[in-house]
C-alpha cells in the first residue's frame, strides 16, 4: 500500500515512528514496541535509518514485519550520505524484495570524520531520489523544515532547495517537530506560494521528559515557546507529571492542526507504546470526524 494513496483520505489519521535498535541485541524489545503500536492502527508506521546505515539491516527487517505481520503500512527511511551508491542500491533491492513500497529518502548527517562529499557518491537528498526513482515504483516521502534546515543560513533558499528536491519526484514531506504550530501554517504558506503542492505530514514530538527535550532541541535547534517551558519548569522533575504534560501539550498541537484541516499527522512515540497509546485514547472521537 502507498502511502501517497493514504493521504488522498481526509478523514483524520495518525501515523507513528519507530527507531530501529543499534544491536542486535535490542531487536525483540523494538520489534514488540511496534507490535504494539500497530495495534492502535495508525496509518502507517516509519522505521528510522541509523546515521552511518548501521542499522539498515534491522531497518529492513522491522519495516517488513510490520507490514507482513502486523498488518500496517510501514515507510523505510533510508539516508546516503555516509554510503556509496553500490550499498544504497544494495538496500533499495532488498527493500523491493520485501515488497516494501515506502521511502523516506534523506541525506542524513554529514559524517565529521569523512572527507564530503565522496568523489561519485551522494551529495543531496535529490540525488538519491532520482536514484530511487530509477530502481522501481516506490512511494518516496522526503524531510523538510519549517525552522529552516541548520546548515542553510536564509530559510527562503532551504526552501528553493525544498523545491528542486520535490520536483526530483517526491510524494509527500513530513516536517521536522516543532512546538508552535504556527511555525508549521506559516511554513506551509510560503512552500505553498513557492509551488510545492505535495501532501505535508507535521510531526509532532511528545516531550515525556526533560532529558529528550534538551536532546531534540540540540539536534534540531527547535524553538521552544514560552508556553511550554512553563511545563518543563513546573514538571520537569517529576516524571509521572512531565510524561501527562508532555502527552497534552502534544495532543493540544495535534487537536490544532487537525481543528485547520489538517488530516495526517505524524508522531515521534519513540518506542513508547504507551505514550502512542495515550495520544490515540484522547483523539479517539476526533479521529472519526470526516471532512
Ligand atoms: P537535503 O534535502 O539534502 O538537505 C540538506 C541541506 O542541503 C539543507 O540545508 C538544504 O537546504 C541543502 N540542499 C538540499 N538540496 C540542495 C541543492 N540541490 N543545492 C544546494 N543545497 C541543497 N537522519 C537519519 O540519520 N536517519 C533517519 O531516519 C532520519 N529521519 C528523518 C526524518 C525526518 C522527517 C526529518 C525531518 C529528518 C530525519 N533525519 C534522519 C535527519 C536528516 O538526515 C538530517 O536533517 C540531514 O541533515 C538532512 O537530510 P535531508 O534529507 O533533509 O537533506
Amino acid at each position: 500500500c502507498k502511502i501517497r494513496d493514504i493521504l488522498k483520505d481526509q478523514t483524520p489519521q495518525v501515523s507513528f515512528e519507530i527507531f530501529p535498535p543499534k544491536t542486535d541485541a535490542g531487536y525483540d524489545s523494538v520489534l514488540s514496541a511496534a507490535e504494539k503500536i500497530a495495534a492502535l492502527k495508525p496509518s502507517f508506521i516509519s522505521v528510522t535509518y541509523g546515521a552511518g546505515g548501521g542499522t539498515s539491516k534491522n531497518t529492513v527487517s522491522i519495516a517488513s514485519h510490520i507490514k507482513d505481520d502486523f498488518g500496517v503500512t510501514s515507510l523505510a527511511h533510508l539516508t546516503c550520505v555516509s554510503s556509496t551508491r553500490e550499498e544504497v542500491h544494495q538496500v533499495i533491492d532488498k527493500l523491493k524484495e520485501k515488497n516494501i513500497d515506502n521511502i523516506l529518502a534523506l541525506r542524513g548527517d554529514i559524517p565529521k570524520d569523512n572527507a564530503f562529499p565522496l568523489p561519485n557518491q551522494y551529495r543531496y537528498a535529490c540525488e538519491l531520489i532520482e536514484d530511487i526513482k530509477q530502481q522501481g515504483d516506490f512511494c518516496i516521502g522526503a524531510a523538510c523544515y519549517p525552522e529552516g534546515h541548520v546548515e542553510t543560513e536564509h530559510k527562503k533558499d532551504d526552501i528553493s532547495n525544498l523545491k528542486t528536491k520535490v520536483d526530483c519526484g517526491v510524494d509527500f514531506l513530513t516536517t521536522q517537530m516543532f512546538f508552535d504550530n504556527n511555525i508549521f501554517y506559516n511554513f506551509l504558506y510560503r512552500i505553498r506560494e513557492k509551488g510545492i503542492l505535495v501532501p505535508v505530514l507535521p510531526g509532532i514530538m511528545p516531550i515525556t521528559n526533560k532529558k529528550q527535550l534538551r536532546r531534540s532541541m540540540e539536534l534540531s535547534g527547535t524553538a521552544v515557546p514560552q508556553r511550554f517551558l512553563a511545563i518543563i519548569d513546573r514538571f520537569g522533575d517529576d516524571p509521572e507529571a512531565m510524561k501527562q504534560a508532555g502527552i497534552a501539550y502534544a495532543t493540544d498541537q495535534i487537536i490544532d492542526l487537525i481543528a485547520n484541516g489538517i488530516n495526517h499527522i505524524h508522531v515521534y512515540s519513540m518506542n513508547k507504546p504507551d505514550v502512542a497509546a495515550a495520544i490515540m485514547n484522547n483523539l479517539s472521537a476526533i479521529l472519526k470526524i470526516e471532512d
